[in-house]
């Protein structure tokens, strides 16, 4: 639907509507009443929306496939092509510094008379942690493969990752284009990796370099893609004989199986020996919604084939944001489990899933809205943190512009703009109804660097962007080293800090200077003490006493700090036996070997003596954080450092090459596959010996080796 644009001159009030959620205001007295009536007209078309992340291996074509996608929808007018760096995604850092966004992390389009919000997952796959993030707030997914790889490990874990958070997917099988494509092999792969059923619902008219088009199994018709409109042209015709014939059994077991899973299905089949399209297509729907199957298409998106009937497929079988189950979350206390179903006059609730900077030097915080509508200018509860917060301007992100919205309901993904406190994975909701979320936990961060400004000058400008950053990345964190007074920015990986560097220095301009990364080190103790300590003083005016007596011993690995207090005397306050717990908890977290914060340990606060006129916080604190170093001092203490898992694909002629090297950094080999002319070898490698391994492994390739290393565990440092 199309409404055209409206022009009050006197009012200057520019109203656009192009579908009935959005509409841009800028300055209007109506603001308030459009968007009610918006909100009221949204809730008949939530189940036009469909929220969908494109997933795939690096490699298989997720980037070129997202350009057809944009192409073919009309959000782009001219098709990049990877390989000439033409793409939306190379075109970024130019587009930015001429003060447009273009890639944001979501993408509008239509098709079909549906709204498709296309959530960037990052092709990072270092950053996994970045994928689960993006998988929450997504409704379905795309997972593209390629048709010669097949399926590839990190493939494997995304598509485990989806089914956690119990996303639908469709497949997208790429490259058919190429020597060696085998669209029934990815089918079969599928099959076995996921005991999922698949079901081909295009399939390839030949392979290679005779890939000339698809045929559509539901309505029956073979589809060309015509070249001279870069694909955008479908041509429909009805089947040869041959290909009739070659595809007849695929056509036919897809029959069977919505005859299976449906009555009146099953009644057409019978008696007309085939089932009407809208009844396909409603079973096919309700089977991927409820993940029993998982719908493939063929297709080659470099040579734009394919394209439109997966644009189709995510409208036809992926869900839309009412038809997931309900969000689950707690009360802010934790006592009580709340629920919010995708309902938009249930109570607001929503989450944060990223912050990031525009152009324009604003924080856009981008919120999947799961129940309830927003507007602007609202008052909502940041639940994670306890704190009011006014909704500024909401926004939609188009991939070159920004739409300025009265309000959003349930199911949709907006960015906002003027919120103060809100971090990525915090939950915002109604005050009045308050639930929180639970928020994804993000891994320890095992690398820092030192970084210092080049000139004295830029030193608040630094700290101002590391807190930026800080904010939009969870898993990047910085402090003030007290002795040295400098910056230590600590992350996930090695790459991770040099991204972070990287935008220091090109999209804030701060000119820095820094240090190698260094390992982030952990104590633990080996062994049972027990200690105690006497604080018997005088201190503030007055003589203050207590005793405290504390066990501690070995936990198991990655099991952090353990607290127990045992101590049975009736006279510790509640605040006492939180002030003895917060002090000793402050103290471990810096260790007595080399100051590294202690983790894997039990600690118990056994006995202590309480003296009625002169037992208080402050002389808990002191004997309790006494007793505990004295305890560490006895308790065998050692460093540990963080093992990370990898995962390395070689060409074969590489393979010993990469394993001597491998073994030379005490990696550990876990599993060896062969797959396609390449190796996956699988270990563990201590991440200190890990450093510069990018480059080593280029080298022993000649490039043509990949690898993803992700934070397994502390161990006892060899
Ligand atoms: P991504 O890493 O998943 O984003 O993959 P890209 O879209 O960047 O594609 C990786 C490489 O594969 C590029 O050189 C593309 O030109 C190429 N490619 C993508 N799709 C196809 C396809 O359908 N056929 C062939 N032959 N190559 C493709
Ligand atoms: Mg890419």
């Amino acid at each position: 639907m199309k409404i055209p644009i409206k022009w009050q001159k006197q009012t200057k009030l520019l109203l656009i509507i192009d579908n009935p959620f959005l509409i841009s205001i800028f300055s209007s007295p109506q603001k308030f009443q459009a968007s009610q009536k918006l909100i009221a007209m949204s809730e008949k078309n939530i189940e036009k929306v469909r929220n969908i992340g494109i997933v795939a291996h690096i490699d298989a074509g997720k980037t070129t496939t997202t350009e057809r996608i944009l192409y073919y929808t009309g959000v782009i007018h001219r098709m990049g092509e990877v390989d000439d760096g033409t793409t939306v995604t190379d075109w970024m850092k130019q587009e930015r510094e001429r003060g447009i966004t273009i890639t944001s992390a979501s993408v509008t389009c239509r098709w079909l008379d549906h709204r498709i919000n296309i959530i960037d997952t990052p092709g990072h796959v270092d950053f996994t942690i970045e994928v689960e993030r993006c998988l929450r707030v997504l409704d379905g997914a795309v997972v593209v493969f390629c048709a010669v790889g097949g399926v590839e490990p990190q493939s494997e874990t995304v598509w485990r990752q989806a089914d956690r958070y119990g996303i639908s997917k469709v497949v997208f099988v790429n490259k058919m284009d190429r020597i060696g494509a085998d669209f029934f092999n990815v089918c079969k792969e599928i099959k076995e990796k996921f005991s999922v059923t698949p079901v081909p619902i295009t399939c390839p008219d030949g392979a290679g370099h005779n890939f000339s088009g698809v045929v559509d199994l539901i309505e029956w018709k073979h589809l060309l893609f015509d070249e001279e409109s870069s694909g955008a042209k479908v041509i429909s015709n009805i089947l040869q004989p041959s290909l009739e014939k070659d595809c007849t059994p695929l056509r036919k077991s897809l029959l069977e199986l919505i005859a299976d899973a449906d009555d009146e299905a099953m009644e057409q089949y019978l008696k007309e020996e085939t089932i009407s399209v809208e009844r396909i297509k409603k079973v096919l729907r309700s089977l991927t919604i409820k993940n029993k199957i998982v719908p493939v298409l063929a297709g080659s998106a470099l040579r734009k084939k394919g394209i439109q009937p997966l644009l189709d497929a995510i409208v036809n079988y992926l869900p839309s944001p009412s038809e997931v189950p309900a969000m689950i979350g707690y009360s802010p206390d934790g006592e009580k489990v709340e629920e919010r179903k995708s309902d938009i006059k249930a109570p607001f609730s929503a989450y944060a899933f990223k912050i990031q900077d525009d152009a324009f030097a604003n924080q856009l915080t981008y919120l999947r809205i799961y129940s309830g509508s927003l507007k602007t200018g609202s008052t909502v509860l940041n639940s994670t943190r306890n704190r009011k917060e006014k909704v500024g301007k909401l926004l939609l992100m188009h991939s070159n512009r920004r739409e300025e919205i009265g309000g959003a309901v349930s199911g949709d993904i907006v960015a906002t703009v003027g919120l103060r406190w809100t971090k990525t994975g915090d939950t915002l909701c109604d005050p009045a109804h308050p639930v929180v979320f639970e928020p994804i936990r993000f891994p320890e961060p095992v690398v820092f660097r030192a970084i210092e400004p080049k000139f004295k000058a830029d030193e608040s400008r630094l700290d101002e962007v590391l807190n930026r950053i800080a904010g939009e990345d969870p898993s990047f964190t910085f402090k003030i080293d007290e002795e040295t007074g400098q910056r230590i920015i600590c992350g996930m990986g090695e790459l991770h800090l040099e991204v972070v560097v990287t935008r220091i220095m090109e999209d804030y301009k701060v000119e820095v200077h820094v240090g190698k990364p260094q390992v982030a080190y952990r104590e633990t103790v080996t062994k049972t003490a027990i200690s105690e300590d006497v604080f018997d003083r005088l201190f503030g005016g007055k003589q203050q006493y207590a005793k405290v007596k504390v066990e501690v011993s070995p936990a198991g690995r990655g099991e952090g700090v353990i607290f127990e207090n045992l101590w049975n005397e009736p006279r510790l306050t509640p605040l006492m036996r939180e002030a003895l717990k917060e002090s000793i908890l402050e103290s471990i977290s810096s260790g007595v070997l080399a100051g590294y914060p202690v983790t894997d340990v039990k600690i118990k606060v056994i006995d202590g003596e309480f003296d009625e006129s002169r037992t208080t916080d402050v002389a808990l604190k002191v004997a309790g954080t006494g007793a505990l170093r004295k305890a560490l001092n006895d308790a065998g203490c050692i460093l540990m450092e963080p093992v990370m898992s990898m995962e390395i694909i070689v060409p074969m002629e590489s393979v010993g090459d990469v394993i001597g090297d491998f073994n030379a950094r005490n990696g550990k080999i876990v599993n060896m596959e062969t797959k396609g002319g390449t190796q996956i070898i699988q270990g563990t490698v201590p991440l200190r010996m890990a450093f510069g391994y990018a480059n080593e492994l280029r080298s022993l390739t000649q490039g043509r080796g990949v690898y993803t290393m992700q934070f397994l565990r502390f161990e006892p440092k060899g």
